[in-house]
């Protein structure tokens, strides 16, 4: 079944020269027409974003309170008031005032599949105690660090205490298990037409093969370079650093 539910990163003010960033204009069109759907009785779209940057509460937020929307933000807990670029705690918790939902997406962002049981155990844990801490309210929802998963993953998932868990691809992957929901997401970029994602949310089959078929060859560009390689050159055509640290 194909999700409705949007991964959207980084929103720009001017244009954007990253693959995962859109502009302002360009997100705020989008906002428009996804109102103007579910206006007409199309499919409704759930909006969220990933790694906390601080255009999601500089720029993004604005635009969704003027388009009467509110979104979930999957926010790298140790990024937090740390790392330049991305939100401070006061710009988070503001984001939850205004009735957004917080999320988590790990505490450092290295991908969940790589680490042995101690450190995914600590990642997942160790992140959701932090922003639950910092925001004082639950965390029950997670984004996977470049959409890396697999079952070792979603069970440390449900065992920290996580309720529902959000990947990288339109589909659900590894499927609901006990205690814990896995919901599929378009992850949204630059080059996205608006006649093509509105064909997309109103279920046209054709781009949502076009993207199966896309994640087939990927996955097998994968499993044939490894995913640390294969991540450096998908980083490098993306206009990512090549770092896993800034990988979606
Ligand atoms: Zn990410």
């Amino acid at each position: 079944m194909r999700s409705r539910i949007l991964g959207y990163h980084e929103i720009v003010e001017g244009p954007s020269d990253s693959f995962y960033s859109l502009s302002a204009e360009q997100f705020s069109h989008q906002l428009a027409v996804f109102n103007a759907l579910a206006t007409a009785g199309g499919p409704a779209v759930d909006i969220t974003f990933d790694d906390g940057h601080a255009s999601n509460a500089r720029v993004a937020a604005p635009l969704l309170h003027a388009h009467a929307r509110t979104a979930r933000f999957f926010v790298t807990a140790g990024w937090i008031g740390q790392r330049e670029g991305f939100m401070s705690w006061a710009e988070l918790g503001e984001l939850a005032r205004q009735g957004h939902q917080v999320g988590c997406h790990g505490l450092t962002h290295r991908f969940l599949t790589q680490l042995d049981t101690a450190d995914l155990r600590a990642e997942l844990r160790d992140a959701r105690r932090l922003l639950e801490d910092r925001l004082g309210q639950a965390v029950t929802g997670i984004s996977l660090p470049g959409g890396r998963c697999n079952r070792r993953v979603l069970d440390m998932c449900a065992e920290t205490g996580y309720q529902r868990v959000y990947g990288s691809v339109p589909w659900k992957e590894g499927g609901d298990r006990a205690g814990i929901a896995f919901e599929g997401r378009l992850v949204m970029n630059r080059k996205m037409s608006q006649a093509w994602l509105q064909r997309y949310v109103r279920g046209d089959l054709a781009p949502y093969l076009a993207i199966r078929t896309l994640h087939t060859t990927r996955e097998t560009l994968k499993s044939l370079l490894g995913d640390r390689l294969y991540h450096r050159a998908w980083s490098l055509l993306t206009g990512r650093s090549g770092m896993q640290a800034n990988a979606r």
